[in-house]
């Protein structure tokens, strides 16, 4: 395995994509980079982007493509990123953060583009039983017995219930996946840099399937 990579995960919402790109971040060494994970600590921080966004997030809406892109454009300038590349998860999101990506990557870019398909109606079942660790990121499926919050295994950290996983924002978020989001399909398959990975398999079988996409595409 070479570490290394810069890569984008698309996907719906509980198609798998954090749990996979906590994994990937640790295979090939790359920072993790999840624009969910970045707003969450900005609300539990109650900074001025935290206070902003809270209401945006917790309608399951999306957060302005200026502010966004000027957070990934700050975090992808850190050494970590510059020198090992790194793992985007949640953005972009819009096709106007993917044109401000593709400007701000312009002389370091992107070794694969993965789209992880899952169909709606399973994510949809997928997301009601989700619970996350706000420290790490980690996902874990609820059985319904759980006391609430659980300890995250990977790091301590506590595992939540998202608050914006209630079924409503849930619909809203995948109807706004289907708008603004699918299109950025279209958008890196033009350019012949999306591979879509089938994301309906075990855990582990996802994990090879995303692993073996990016060394494909390294090898192009
Ligand atoms: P996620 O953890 O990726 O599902 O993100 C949680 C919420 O944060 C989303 O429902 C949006 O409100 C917001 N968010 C995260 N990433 C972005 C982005 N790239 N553009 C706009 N809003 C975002």
């Amino acid at each position: 395995m070479i570490p290394g990579a810069r890569l984008i995960i698309l996907g719906r919402q509980g198609a798998g994509k954090g749990t996979q790109c906590v994994r990937l971040s640790r295979h090939f060494v790359v920072p993790h980079i999840s624009t969910g994970d970045m707003l969450r600590a900005a609300v539990r921080e109650k900074t001025p982007l935290g206070l902003a966004a809270r209401a945006v997030m917790d309608a399951g809406s999306l957060v302005g493509d200026d502010i966004m892109v000027g957070i990934v454009q700050e975090r992808l300038d850190r050494d970590d990123a510059r020198t090992r590349g790194y793992i985007l998860d949640g953005f972009p999101r819009t096709v106007p953060q993917a044109v401000a990506l593709d400007a701000i990557t312009e002389t370091r870019p992107l070794t694969a583009v993965i789209d992880l398909d899952v169909p709606r109606d399973l994510v949809l079942e997928r997301l009601s039983a989700r619970r996350v660790c706000r420290d790490c990121g980690t996902n874990y499926m609820a059985k319904g017995s759980e006391r609430q919050p659980w300890i995250c295994d990977v790091c301590g950290g506590d595992v939540m219930h998202r608050d914006d996983d209630t079924p409503d924002a849930i619909n809203n978020r995948l109807d706004l996946y289907e708008e603004q989001t699918e299109p950025l399909v279209e958008f890196y398959g033009r350019t012949g840099r999306l591979t879509v990975v089938d994301g309906v398999a075990t855990p582990d079988v996802v994990f090879v399937r995303l692993t073996e996409a990016v060394n494909k595409a390294r090898n192009r």
